[in-house]
């Protein structure tokens, strides 16, 4: 596999009345070509400024710190200018959002809005061949009446129509990498597999990378090849699928994993994760997870979690990886 994407030491702060708000500390992960990256996490966690990032939609309050890299295909796309931006955005890296009927332009023909990507970024192309190129990106959408489908206004389509129109729109250009942002979350659950089997088909029709952003360990698992778990503005775990599945190593993902349901367990309790995320404008100076974490030591109140590698790409950031670390929750000093 070749990397397209590696996002290195990314920091982004939002600058508020109440503070500095530091969104994302210091975020780094690799996307291979034609490999599905899932960051999972709860609202708040970093999950979607990081793709903002990535997409260069970050705005004033927010900056994202000069010292971050984001490189695509080796360029650094945080030195990138707004007319660069423009390129890149639609033309290399697609999005989708969660609401489809709030990301469409509802005063627009769906067939205009897509047309209007190829206007930006293929305006070679006459106006036969981007019409051909629409028709041709909804029926791999899966819209069969794809040609009646351009005439219609986004209210005229059903949720999981507007998100397929969604998803051609974003791919009408052919790009390299599409960022999916919740993108079954407003949808019902039958619809909501559909879609993920929409993006796993057209991945492999199409060869893009996907980075795929959602709150749902349980939507992930059948399309990601690799997941990095976020929480308070940093990765606490990251690993192949199977790894996090299988032998997740830290608490917060064994909360996540234990608020999916699962098929195969009789009359499963779903757990929530009690407490919410610290504060931001001041983030704890050990691990930001502490006063949630029912395995939580002294330590973990004074010192941020080093990082242990478990191989295979694994990573972890917890002091419970430590030695030293008492599972029964009894202090230990790390002589720090
Ligand atoms: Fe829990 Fe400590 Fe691990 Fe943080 S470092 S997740 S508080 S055990």
């Amino acid at each position: 596999m070749k990397t397209l994407l590696q996002v290195k030491e990314l920091a982004v702060s939002y600058f508020t009345y109440a503070g500095e708000v530091q969104a994302v500390r210091g975020v780094s992960f690799d996307v291979e070509k034609n490999q599905t990256v899932a960051i999972v996490g709860e609202s708040g966690c970093g999950k979607t400024v990081t793709a903002k990032s990535i997409m260069g939609l970050i705005k004033k309050p927010g900056i994202v710190d000069e010292n971050s890299q984001i490189l695509f295909q080796g360029e650094n796309l945080v030195r990138y200018t707004k007319k660069q931006w423009n390129n890149f955005c639609g033309k290399e890296c697609g999005m989708i959002f969660q609401d489809a009927l709030v990301s469409l332009n509802p005063t627009m023909k769906v067939g205009k809005q897509i047309i209007e990507n190829l206007d930006n970024h293929e305006p070679s192309l006459s106006k036969e061949e981007k019409k051909a190129r629409a028709v041709e990106i909804l029926k791999l959408a899966g819209i069969a009446d794809a040609e009646q489908c351009l005439e219609k206004y986004p209210h005229e389509l059903s949720g999981g129509m507007r998100q397929r129109v969604m998803i051609g729109m974003a791919l009408v250009t052919n790009p390299k990498l599409l960022i999916a942002d919740e993108p079954t979350t407003a949808l019902d659950v039958t619809i909501q597999a559909q879609i993920m089997e929409l993006l796993k088909d057209l991945q492999n029709k199409l060869h893009m990378s996907i980075i795929l952003i959602t709150h749902d360990l349980g939507v992930v698992a059948d399309i990601a090849d690799f997941i990095v778990v976020m929480y308070a503005g940093k990765i606490v775990e990251r690993g192949s699928c199977r790894e996090i599945f299988y032998h997740a190593s830290h608490p917060y993902t064994w909360a996540l994993l234990k608020s999916v349901p699962r098929i195969d367990y009789n009359g499963q309790t779903l757990v929530t994760i009690e407490g919410s995320i610290p504060d931001m404008t001041n983030p704890p100076k050990g691990c930001a997870f502490c006063k949630r974490c029912p395995y939580a030591m002294h330590i973990c109140k004074e010192h941020e979690p080093s990082k242990w590698d478990l191989g295979d790409g694994h990573e972890v950031s917890c002091w419970l990886m430590d030695e030293r670390a008492d599972r029964e929750g009894v202090p230990f000093e790390t002589g720090r």
